[in-house]
């Protein structure tokens, strides 16, 4: 016997055989067994998870020797014409290759004449939803007035594509997805009958790249089968499936976080000389940014929706979503998305991917605005304690109530100064003169200058102590030298910003346009 392929040899013959579709496999075998029987069913779903399969099935447990039956017997020719697919009453209609009016009213004639030896004549028409709008209605009349012996059996991965007309006649079942874990079992017992040996993580990889459709899985690991014998690694697999390792995958991230730009070049070189196509990996890095998005879902970390993991994967995932904020994650997705759809069109898909990791890695934390309301308040309410100047011969130094009463009243009225006079340190309050000095290097020396802070803060000076003063800065000594990075701020807009976030953390770059 010529070879056939797993997903051939393994399409199950039974309603118990169909892998994880139970709501619909119970229906059908009750339906045959009370004689409940519609004149259509519309199978949906995605691709490969059993829909033709289940209507061949559904076909011989109605056209069986010994049925109507819910376990046809697989043995009487009926069944066996059902299986080799050369049957006269189950026609196997393509609906994207048949999708003219023509064929829809070939179908017409044919359905009038009585089943060859089977009890019923049944029209099975595959990717339905691919026929013409004029074959919809050709079909349309045969599904109102349908000869007694004729059931059609539809299935289409796109349902919402079916007119509505089309809908309302047919008894819908929504096959699901198939678990990984499920898919897992099957491979396993398959392997098992052949004589394979795969490891529970190869077993896993060839799920997960299955995405929810067994005929896919057992195509992969016939693909596996060809490339390693009859003893299977994982690594076996990832290198048969070209699976990339998730590896890199984590280590571009790490240096997006880090921003490391030069990294991140290194990096897409060596994927790119690795031979890796760069337009999927550029999708897997995108589909980590979504898994790194849907771990920081509380409460449960957002384990269930990262069951196609292995557990350690998954721990790494959930530690590495921890360094990025949900508001920058949620950004830098929307970059690779955009950049992974303009790739699908690119000729340059390199490059793009170049450009897109220097993006991420020159991105601006953003903050929330419930983080900026707190450092607002936090700002306007926490009464800090006025610092004493560290340096200067005692005589110098004296801190008064009155400085206090003084910081106080300006906090009262204006919250932001006074939280950049808190930065300095009182020197002298004598001879009507406030001297306060700063530490070298300290930006708020600068920000707390600016003139029309100057005219608020000598108006509030005087309303206190109720005398005009004169106020002067000085800088401190021995302290380290201004980071001229920092200097030369000079836009209000900017010292607003400086006096909300932490100007430790905070770098200000020029915006050329
Ligand atoms: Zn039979």
């Amino acid at each position: 016997m010529s070879y056939q392929v797993f997903a051939l040899k393994y399409r199950p013959q039974t309603f118990d055989e169909v892998v994880a579709q139970e709501a619909v496999t119970t229906t059908l075998k009750n339906a045959v067994r009370l004689k409940r029987l519609h004149h259509a069913y519309l199978l949906t779903g995605p691709r490969g998870i059993g829909k033709t399969s289940l209507a061949r099935l559904f076909s011989k447990a109605l056209n069986c020797q010994k049925g109507p039956t819910p376990d046809p017997c697989n043995a009487c020719p009926l069944c066996q014409d059902i299986t080799r697919g050369r049957s006269l009453d189950v026609l196997e209609i393509d609906g994207a290759s048949n999708t003219s009016v023509d064929d829809v009213r070939e179908l017409r004639e044919n359905i009038k004449y009585t089943p060859a030896s089977g009890r019923y004549k049944i029209y099975i028409i595959d990717e339905v939803h691919m026929l013409s709008t004029s074959a919809f209605n050709a079909l349309l009349k045969t599904l109102e007035e349908p000869p007694p012996h004729a059931i059609f059996i539809f299935a289409t991965t796109e349902p919402q594509k079916l007119p509505a007309t089309i809908l309302s006649r047919v008894l819908r079942f929504d096959l699901r997805r198939i678990p990984a874990a499920k898919i897992m079992e099957s491979l396993s017992s398959i392997a098992k009958k052949e004589g394979i040996k795969v490891d529970q993580e190869g077993l896993f990889l060839i799920a997960r790249e299955a995405a929810g459709s067994l005929r896919d899985a057992l195509s992969l690991m016939d693909q596996v089968v060809s490339f390693s014998g009859s003893a299977i690694k994982a690594s076996q697999v990832r290198e048969a499936l070209g699976i990339l390792s998730h590896d890199s995958v984590f280590e571009m991230t790490d240096l997006i976080f880090k921003r490391d730009a030069r990294g991140a070049m290194d990096k897409i070189r060596e994927i790119f000389e690795g031979g890796l196509d760069v337009k999927r990996w550029s999708g897997n890095l995108l589909n980590h940014f979504r898994h790194l998005l849907v771990s920081q879902i509380e409460p449960q970390g957002g384990q269930e929706v990262l069951q196609d993991f292995l557990p350690e994967e998954r721990e790494k995932i959930m530690a590495q979503a921890k360094q990025g904020s949900w508001a920058d994650l949620d950004r830098m997705f929307q970059i690779l998305y955009r950049a992974y759809e303009e790739m699908a069109r690119s000729t340059y898909p390199k490059t793009l991917l170049e450009i897109t990791c220097l993006r991420l890695c020159h991105l601006e934390s953003v903050q929330s605005i419930q983080e900026i309301l707190q450092r607002l308040e936090t700002l306007s309410s926490s009464p800090k304690p006025a610092v004493l100047p560290p340096l200067g011969p005692p005589s110098e130094i004296s801190p008064v109530p009155s400085w206090l009463g003084f910081l106080a009243f300006v906090k009262s009225h204006k919250p932001q100064l006074a939280s950049m006079l808190e930065h300095g340190s009182l020197v002298s309050m004598e001879h009507e003169r406030l001297i306060i000095s700063y530490p070298q290097g300290s930006i708020y020396y600068e920000v707390v200058q600016d003139p029309e802070r100057m005219v608020v803060l000598v108006s509030l000076a005087q309303k206190f102590f109720k005398k005009e003063m004169k106020i002067e800065w000085i800088l401190q000594e021995g302290s380290p030298p201004p980071d001229p990075a920092k200097m030369g701020r000079s836009h209000s807009i900017v010292d607003e910003a400086l006096a909300i976030f932490d100007p430790q953390e905070t770098r200000v770059v020029e915006r050329k346009s």
